[in-house]
């Protein structure tokens, strides 16, 4: 799949938006590894999951996007992560990419988070296209320094480009926020058992109707030193294997054993 030279192809997505500093720091850490393809959302689209766009044209504006080698092959799509994926998958790359990158994501997206999240979304767009995928989170809301997380994300990428890949899982990357020289290595993890305590706190809008507005509690449950959550808050860059097949094997058997009508 590498063109002659054998420089990989590689296609950067996100979901915070195609002017936040992550991508850009992603961007600059894989220029010069690979040739870079940039497909990503106009607008911030943080949390909105797998969600695709049906109802609507997407359209995708050539965007000007400088790495340290000039000026990058960019676009802004009118759309969700996994929009972007699937758009520059079908039109804007001039080859299958070699591999489909997300991120730097402006935040953890560890435990149940990963089902919320538009970053890990768009690497799941390309991990079930049998694409290898990466998902780059960095454990830091706002605007953090990202050099560390770029010093990361290299590290992956040259284990993914030089490792037979399994298809159809992407790596879900959390880089904890810590001096790169700080960081303990990589731990390969499960996604903690989490959850979010839902606490919507209640207003009133100008015509006195309430309205509400989520600001939930995360709540860590899991008392393992495997998890994501471990890991980052101990220092570990988290390396979780994702699968998008959701079905619930384990309950299959059990679920035969029902007394299940002939007739359906
Ligand atoms: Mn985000």
């Amino acid at each position: 799949m590498k063109d002659k030279r054998g420089r990989p192809l590689i296609l950067i997505s996100n979901d915070d938006g195609i002017e936040a500093a992550g991508i850009l720091s992603l961007a600059a850490a894989l220029d010069s590894i690979g040739d870079i393809v940039i497909a990503a959302p106009l607008q911030e689209m943080s949390a909105v999951g797998h969600a695709i766009t049906m109802r609507d044209p997407v359209r995708a504006r050539p965007w000007p996007f400088r790495g340290p080698s000039g000026q990058l092959t960019a676009y802004a799509v009118s759309g969700t992560p996994a929009d972007c994926v699937k758009l520059a998958l079908d039109k804007l790359v001039p080859r299958q990419p070699d591999l489909v990158v997300s991120g730097i994501n402006h935040g953890p997206n560890t435990a149940v988070n990963v089902i919320y999240s538009g970053t890990v979304s768009a690497a799941t767009e390309a991990a079930i296209l049998g694409i290898p995928a990466i998902a780059f989170s960095y454990c830091k809301w706002g605007n953090g320094d990202f050099e560390a997380s770029g010093r990361v994300a290299q590290k992956v990428v040259q284990q993914v480009l030089s490792n037979e890949w399994p298809p159809g899982i992407l790596l879900n990357v959390n880089i904890p926020d810590i001096p790169y020289g700080q960081m303990k290595g990589f731990m390969i993890t499960r996604q903690a058992q989490a959850r979010w305590e839902e606490q919507f706190a209640e207003r009133l809008d100008p015509f006195d109707r309430p309205y509400y507005w989520l600001s939930g509690t995360f709540v860590n449950l899991d008392k393992g030193t495997n998890t994501d959550l471990w890991a980052v808050e101990n220092g570990w860059v988290s390396v979780t294997p994702v699968q998008h097949d959701l079905t619930a094997y384990r309950a299959m058997e059990s679920l035969q054993q029902w007394d299940w009508d002939e007739q359906a």
